[in-house]
């Protein structure tokens, strides 16, 4: 009977493992600073909020060629 309960928590924690690393992808290393704006920031942050890594990787060059 445990066998659904069980695929669940793997299933969750697949999840789990996927988020974070889409969390913290490639990039720039956390220096205690926004790397867009200069702010300090907490570690292992790397920028102030979503507005500067959107803004930071919107300047990047695109790591994908066509
Ligand atoms: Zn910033």
């Amino acid at each position: 009977m445990t066998d659904i309960i069980d695929q669940a928590a793997d299933t969750e924690a697949l999840w789990r493992e996927a988020s974070q690393k889409l969390r913290h992808p490639a990039g720039p290393t956390p220096n205690g600073a926004c790397h867009f704006c200069g702010e300090t920031v907490t570690e292992p942050l790397r920028w102030c909020d979503e507005n500067c890594r959107d803004d930071w990787q919107a300047r990047q060059p695109r790591s994908t060629p066509r």
